[in-house]
């Protein structure tokens, strides 16, 4: 008898955006004529920008000739990638990264659920709540938790993100050894600062853990004064791994390539207490599993840090943002809090005591417009929505027309 992984039973039954889909897909056969908009899923919407269209199209047409055509590439990513990678978003930041301490991938969905099997089932695990699903639910499947009860897994360290604490998790007061940490953050769109990101890190370095930082937004980071990267800070190359992807930096959502840096000097422990390299490890698990990114899509990502590239990018991301000082300005005019949407595409709104999901029909049915609840990211977010700026200006304005027209 074949028997299934009990710990995929543990998982909570529906995945939070095809909960979402299906209620958006009711609304609609109920009003076939509402025009829906959609700010819920964190989508980009634009087109790729033209210098990472030509590289594509550059990478696409070797392929088609045998002098130029390329098999089986390195796991790790090409060098000339890498090189740009370290150059442009580390060194450039005075952070001391080289282009061996990164593994490209396609994309930091992946790479943020598989870090995870590096380490042994009983370590303590430290997430924020809200969260992005995929650190928890990934620590799920690994057996690494227990039962969900009261709206939370058994065996985890959940670190409340509230208006009380200006959504920033804090450090446990119970001993951890992997914490999840997110800048700028997926649902509440706030960041950290660096002496914020140093108290992690020494905390790290006191007690041997290690943080799993995820800049997958970074791009947005208008303030100068706030770290991109975790490598800014003094020692973190010891105790943090940061997970990066060209999804919403470069619109390559549908093209897929992303990737995480292990420093060299990053360790974890044997039962003895010995360091091991982490590098070391994460080099033999993406060697054993994972064959590379197609090579037209990394000449495309390659193309990102060329001059023009870098500024299309810039206009790309900045578009974004001009779209979440919109939705902001609203929210702020119909008088309701929020965190986010200065350094980030979202942007997280208390519901003013309505439960997310009941703020979420509100807004379907008297706007058609399309966010996510709160509490699809863990109990703390309960009382929030999430709206994404990721659609086009006209929508963006619209969608905020018949918000305000809905809730006045
Ligand atoms: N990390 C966070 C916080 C995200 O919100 C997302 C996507 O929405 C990802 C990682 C995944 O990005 P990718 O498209 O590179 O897999």
């Amino acid at each position: 008898m074949i028997r299934a992984n009990e710990n995929y039973q543990k998982l909570q039954a529906s995945y939070l955006f095809s909960d979402i889909a299906q209620r958006v897909a009711l609304f609609q056969k109920n009003n076939p004529d509402a025009q829906i908009i959609r700010l819920g899923i964190g989508d980009v919407t634009q087109a790729l920008a033209p210098a990472v269209i030509a590289a594509f199209h550059k990478g696409v047409d070797e392929m088609a000739e045998d002098a130029t055509f390329k098999g089986y590439g390195p796991e790790q990513g090409y060098g000339f990638l890498r090189e740009k990678i370290a150059v442009h978003d580390y060194q450039a930041r005075g952070a001391d990264i080289s282009a061996d301490e990164i593994f490209v991938s396609d994309g930091a969905k992946c790479d943020t659920a598989n870090f995870q099997e590096l380490f042994a089932r009983d370590i303590k695990i430290a997430i924020p709540d809200p969260v992005y699903p995929v650190y928890v639910d990934t620590n799920v499947m690994a057996g690494r938790t227990g039962v969900f009860k009261d709206g939370r897994y058994r065996n985890v360290v959940y670190m409340d993100c509230l208006k009380e604490n200006s959504f920033l998790p804090q450090i446990p007061k119970e001993p951890v050894d992997l914490i999840y940490l997110c800048f700028p953050n997926n649902p509440t769109g706030t960041c950290a600062t660096k002496s914020e990101l140093a108290a992690w890190v020494d905390y790290a370095r006191q007690n041997k853990a290690l943080i799993l930082f995820d800049a997958a937004y970074e791009a947005f980071i208008r303030d100068e004064t706030l770290p991109r990267s975790i490598y800014e800070i003094e020692g973190a190359a010891k105790v943090a791994v940061e997970f990066r992807s060209f999804s919403k930096t470069a619109g390559f959502t549908g093209t897929r390539c992303g990737f995480t840096v292990v420093p060299k000097d990053c360790s974890v422990f044997s039962d003895k207490g010995e360091p091991i390299s982490l590098h070391g490890l994460w080099h033999r698990r993406q060697s054993t599993k994972f064959n590379g990114v197609s090579y037209p899509v990394q000449k495309a990502a390659e193309a990102v840090y060329s001059p023009e590239g870098r500024t299309q990018i810039k206009e790309l991301v900045a578009s974004y943002l001009d779209n979440a000082d919109i939705i902001c300005r609203t929210v702020e005019d119909l008088g309701f809090g929020y965190a986010g949407g200065k350094n980030s595409p979202y942007i997280w709104v208390d519901g003013q005591g309505r439960d997310s999901w009941e703020f979420f029909d509100l807004l379907l049915n008297r706007a058609s417009v399309v966010c996510t609840p709160g509490g699809g990211f863990g109990r703390c977010g309960n009382p929030y929505i999430r709206i994404s700026a990721f659609n086009s200006r006209n929508n963006v304005n619209l969608a905020m027309e018949r918000i305000k027209e809905a809730l006045k």
